[in-house]
């Protein structure tokens, strides 16, 4: 049966509470049967810029999504030729799995540079935008063509980003996943 899926898509180094939140409020929106959380590789122009190996920002984020209901996390991007780009992993989803209807999940922040993503026109021609905000962000700089894609949908805004998380600026106590944590410790990641 066909359903509605929302792919939700980074390089989640590493997951954070702000991602998972997200991705509940992805689904309790009630627009979306399930959201596909999709790890993307390092693309050529930030090879070696990940600070945590593909393997374990994996592992991560299974730890991190495990007990959210509807949401899975998917490695389909692996199998797709490099460079990862949105519209080709959408048109390639879209072909694998016709009989569901796929939505694009982003952060707020986002969608403000959403006109700066790869033939960004060509991906709203085939899927719709679901949003969640973020702090500090304004969508004021956001194209029109792209809001007028976009649902926004209730969200309490966090302040989390992976690069606070990879340069010790925030607790991580506070906005990590407990056994997230647990990993980077176990695994003394960042
Ligand atoms: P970095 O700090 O390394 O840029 P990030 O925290 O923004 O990372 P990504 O893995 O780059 O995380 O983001 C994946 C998706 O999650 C993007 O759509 C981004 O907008 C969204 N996102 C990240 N953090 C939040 C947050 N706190 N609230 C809502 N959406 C978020």
């Amino acid at each position: 049966m066909g359903k509605r899926i929302g792919i939700f898509g980074g390089s989640f180094d590493p997951v954070h509470t702000g991602h998972v939140e997200a991705v509940a409020s992805f689904l309790n929106s009630g627009l979306l049967d399930e959201v596909w959380v999709m790890l993307t590789p390092d693309p050529p122009h930030k090879l070696g810029k990940s600070k945590a190996s593909y393997s374990h920002r994996h592992a991560m984020l299974e730890l991190a999504f495990a007990d959210l209901d509807s949401a899975f996390v998917s490695t389909y991007e692996k199998d797709l030729p490099y460079p990862s780009y949105t519209l080709q992993t959408l048109t390639h989803l879209i072909q694998d799995y016709p009989v569901h209807t796929f939505f694009l999940c982003l952060g707020g922040d986002s969608v403000s540079h959403f006109h700066e993503w790869y033939k960004f026109e060509d991906i709203l021609g085939i899927c719709s935008l679901i949003a969640a905000e973020r702090p500090g962000n304004s969508t004021e700089s956001a194209d029109p063509r792209v809001l007028e894609k976009t649902i926004f949908v209730e969200h309490i805004p966090l302040d989390i980003s992976s690069t606070g998380v990879r340069s010790g600026t925030i607790d991580k106590g506070y906005h990590l996943p407990e056994n997230v944590e647990h990993y980077i410790s176990k695994h003394k990641l960042y």
